[in-house]
């Protein structure tokens, strides 16, 4: 008596493996086959010349030239085929950089199934005095086995038969003492017992399940041939493609090193482009300020009351300097020409403001100006340093 054995060689693991990467790459290439068929399969190969151009690993002559000569049409199909050759080779690339590692861990997991099964398998024996609840004679094991393959249960199913031979009584029993109970099937409408049935047929049997209430039907087969099953044309025709995109997806352990090596250099890249351009904006900034001129509080006051002298605007105030990262201040100023429109006065004030303050280290902050039955009010920020 034997039971099933996870771990398998690794040339089967590595197949798996390989297969798995062939599924993933044929999806993203069939998404883009379906809007363009007139390409076929075959045209990806992730291995060619097209990778380097795509990668940038080539800088021979401008590719945007290349495309920018082609019609529209033609320029976006190409651009799609890059693209997605691109995800293939990152898809490619990242499965064969893991490729390894992950056969590895299978290979371990399946080790230690193996291990936890087999002290199983040893700490049950079978019973060898089990009674027959029928006749009370003697019963015999005629199979061990685990119940159920999957991980959490490992429990053992035992199956005994009597030995008397005018009862041969069947029983299965668990490794603790629990006797197995076939599960009755039940109508998944009317969820009442389904009557069953079986047939021989020349090389299996074919079991039905019947509802006695409603027309639910249902039918399965056991193939009794041990035969390996023939393979049809179709099968051949599957294993064949499925080497020729090996070929053309799994990439080999070294150019999945590579791969592996190009993104780092290419997250580097961007981690330095990055840095760059934020050291330039501050230097931008800084160098803005550098331009303005820089006036005190009273001075930039000073600068809008002059402005708005003589154009209609009256009584303006201003309140207290806030004093935080920047200075702020509130100003308020009343419509003093009944005929203007507020939108125009607004507009007016924004100008004046703008004016009277420009190029200098003061302006009229983003809000703007708000306005209410005549009153207009706004607030002016002044910078100091390069904290802008
Ligand atoms: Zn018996
Ligand atoms: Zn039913």
């Amino acid at each position: 008596m034997s039971y099933y054995k996870h771990l398998k060689t690794r040339e089967y693991y590595e197949n798996l493996y390989d297969e798995m990467t062939v599924r993933d790459c044929r999806m993203t290439e069939d998404s883009f086959l379906k809007d363009y068929p007139q390409f076929k399969m075959v045209d990806f190969q992730i291995k060619d010349e097209n990778r380097r151009v795509v990668c940038g690993q080539d800088k021979g002559p401008s590719l945007q030239e290349t495309l920018d000569k082609l019609p529209k049409e033609e320029k976006e199909c190409r651009i799609r085929y890059m693209v997605t050759v691109m995800i293939l080779y990152s898809k490619a690339g990242d499965r064969a950089s893991r490729r390894r590692e992950t056969i590895n861990d299978w290979i371990q997991r399946d080790t230690l199934r193996d291990e936890k099964r087999a002290k199983i398998w040893e700490q049950y024996p079978e019973n060898t005095r089990k009674r027959c609840r029928k006749c009370g004679g003697l019963m015999k094991c005629f199979n061990k086995d685990f119940y159920d393959t999957s991980e959490q249960k490992d429990r053992i199913l035992f199956m005994y038969e009597c030995l008397n031979p005018d009862c041969k009584y069947r029983e299965a029993e668990f490794e603790d003492g629990e006797i197995w109970k076939k599960e009755e099937p039940k109508c998944p409408n009317c969820n009442v017992l389904l009557k069953e049935s079986q047939k021989r047929l020349k090389e299996k049997i074919r079991y039905y399940s019947k509802c006695p209430q409603c027309d639910f039907k249902d039918s399965w087969d056991l193939d009794l041939s041990n035969k390996a099953k023939k393979k049809t044309k179709a099968d051949i025709d599957a294993e064949k493609l499925m080497e020729r995109d090996k070929l053309r997806f799994c990439l080999s352990e070294k150019e999945g090193a590579e791969y592996r090596q190009s993104c780092d250099s290419m997250k580097r890249f961007h981690e330095i482009m990055e840095k760059e351009k934020e050291a330039e904006k501050v230097g931008e900034s800084f160098q803005q300020i550098k331009l303005l001129e820089k006036i005190p509080f009273l001075e930039a006051q000073k600068r809008i009351k002059e402005k708005l002298k003589g154009k209609k605007f009256l009584k303006l105030k201003f309140g207290d300097p806030n004093m935080g990262r920047d200075v702020v201040f509130e100003f308020k100023i009343y419509e003093g020409d009944p005929t203007r429109s507020e939108y125009d006065a607004k507009k007016e004030l924004k100008t004046l403001i703008g004016k009277a303050l420009n190029k200098t280290n003061w302006k009229l902050m983003s809000e703007g100006i708000s306005s209410r039955m005549g009153i207009f009010s706004g607030r002016i920020r002044g910078v100091e340093h390069k904290t802008y």
